[in-house]
């Protein structure tokens, strides 16, 4: 924390309010109002035309996958739809604005009044709002370095310029830091799950600004507030939040004013600084845009677009929690990325045993996977390789030690599961007689278990079980071995 330490008990008088705007690149093929790709990472300047650079006479057309896009965005945000909305200019002065405006929407955005649900403190749940979603274009990107004479100039990248946005403004309900970085979680992974974005930050896909005020606990209104840009992961905005509140409680206790203006997050020094003295709306001169008609969205259009949302991902989460006996923590692995989730229900499926597909994945899996620092996509056993696995152990074809090995095998050698259990075909014991004979020897060899079994502590007998396995290196047939030792206990 970089500012003066604030006691706990005089930051505990304040309540933050944060609000925050998240702009998202849509995953059009090509920009907003025109046929530009819609590509990060080409040579500067070679993705642009007369209309992306704003020539004169060039007019915009509406690009149909972006409004389908913000649609489905705007639907699984829980948002009332417009059947007609209306794009606006925002006219500003900028370098990497050619046009001097920008194409966005105003008094009539096509979507407003969603929310989302993130949860608390406390484990509850509590409902953010989100005021509007609407729709606009990129600007280009100032290039401050990487030249040579990048000390005395300022180069331009326009092939931004009309990249398909959406921007999502959240009511200002939100509290504490946590907050705003569980929000941004789970809008992104509804962003992700509904396809309508990468979401990268690192390549700007996705960019928020927050907005935050401080107010005495108890009081009606809002504080002035900061808003805080350029900050390029949630754990930053985390900590930018963290450091303004702790800024203005601080101006405030020392008997001044918090004054509304824009502040950039420094990552390195893990502060914010003044930059600009806040614009107000009618700085933009916002009027409706004249070479664009009013976008008009059918009900039907709508409802099938609604139809085509897959499960969300909170939802999905709920219903596997059930349907695979999860933890909450299980659930949320699992349902990492839509495409994870839908490899492993897919594969579950097939199972004869879902759960235990589940439970080989998070326990033996991804147990693997963690100290080896891999990521779940570079997993040597497949998910069909898990199902097979599964199969074995539900069939006690193998016992779970040497599923174990097998597994470790899989994992030095980089190999699959049918591979290595083909060639390693581990041996089973499945003659009763021998098993007993192992039996025999461990109950003479643990006089004091027998007792405690004989005196009624029947879950002893997995003392025994477990001792017998060990015994047999693992081979004996596990559903065997239980019977066998359960009679022999009791005998
Ligand atoms: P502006 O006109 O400055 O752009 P808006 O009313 O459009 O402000 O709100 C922008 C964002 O700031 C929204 O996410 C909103 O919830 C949030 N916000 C508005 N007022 C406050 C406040 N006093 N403190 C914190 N956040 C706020
Ligand atoms: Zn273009
Ligand atoms: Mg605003």
């Amino acid at each position: 924390m970089a500012t003066a330490a604030i006691s706990p008990d005089i930051l505990a008088k304040y309540e933050p309010v944060i609000g925050l705007e998240v702009h998202v690149q849509l995953l059009t093929a090509t920009k907003i109002f025109c046929g530009c790709a819609n590509r990060f990472g080409a040579e500067p300047n070679t993705n642009v035309c007369a209309v992306c650079l704003g020539l004169p006479g060039a007019l915009p057309v509406l690009n149909e996958k972006a409004v389908e896009l913000a649609a489905l965005a705007a639907l699984a945000l829980n948002c009332e739809v417009r059947e007609r909305s209306i794009f606006a200019r925002k006219n500003y002065f900028y370098p990497d604005l050619p046009k001097g405006y920008q194409i966005s929407q105003y008094d009539k955005p096509i979507a407003e009044h969603g929310w989302i649900d993130v949860p608390t403190e406390d484990g509850s749940m509590k409902r953010i709002g989100i005021t509007r979603l609407h729709m606009e274009e990129d600007a280009g990107k100032s290039l401050h370095e990487g030249f040579a004479n990048s000390a005395t100039r300022t180069y331009l990248d326009l092939n931004r310029c009309g990249t398909p946005l959406i921007e999502i403004v959240s009511e200002p309900d939100i509290r504490t830091s946590d907050e705003a970085f569980e929000y941004l979680t789970r809008l992104k992974e509804i962003l992700l799950y509904t396809g309508v974005s990468d979401c990268n930050m690192e390549e700007g896909s996705l960019r928020c600004d927050a907005n935050v005020s401080v107010r005495l606990k108890g009081a009606e209104r809002f504080g002035a507030k900061a808003e805080v840009k350029n900050v390029n992961s949630f754990r930053f905005i985390r900590a930018a939040l963290e450091y303004e509140i702790e800024r203005q409680v601080e101006v405030i206790e020392s008997g001044g004013q918090v004054v509304q203006e824009t502040r950039l997050y420094n990552a390195n020094e893990g502060r914010t600084d003044s930059m600009r003295s806040k614009e107000q709306a009618h700085d933009y001169r916002y009027f409706p845009e004249p070479d664009l008609p009013p976008l008009l969205l059918s009900q039907e259009f709508l409802e099938r677009k609604r139809a085509e949302l897959p499960e969300m991902p909170e939802a999905r989460r709920k219903r596997m929690i059930a349907e695979y006996d999860l933890s909450e923590q299980d659930a949320r692995t699992l349902t990492a990325s839509r495409q994870f989730a839908d490899r492993f229900e897919a594969a579950a499926k097939t199972a004869r045993n879902p759960r235990r597909v589940a439970n080989l994945l998070l326990s033996e899996v991804a147990g693997r996977l963690k100290a080896l620092n891999l990521e779940p996509e570079q997993s040597p056993v497949s998910m069909s390789g898990i199902v097979q696995a599964a199969d074995l152990l539900e069939e006690n074809k193998i016992s779970s030690r040497q599923l174990k090995q097998l597994f470790d095998i899989c994992f030095e050698k980089g190999e699959d599961f049918g591979a290595v259990y083909e060639r390693e075909k581990p041996q089973q014991i499945t003659d009763s007689a021998a098993i007993e004979k192992l039996i025999d020897e461990v109950i003479t060899a643990n006089p004091g278990q027998l007792e405690q079994y004989r005196a009624g502590k029947t879950t002893i007998a997995g003392f025994f079980v477990g001792q017998v396995m060990r015994a047999s290196k693992g081979q004996a047939n596990p559903a065997l071995l239980n019977q066998l030792v359960i009679k022999k206990l009791g005998s």
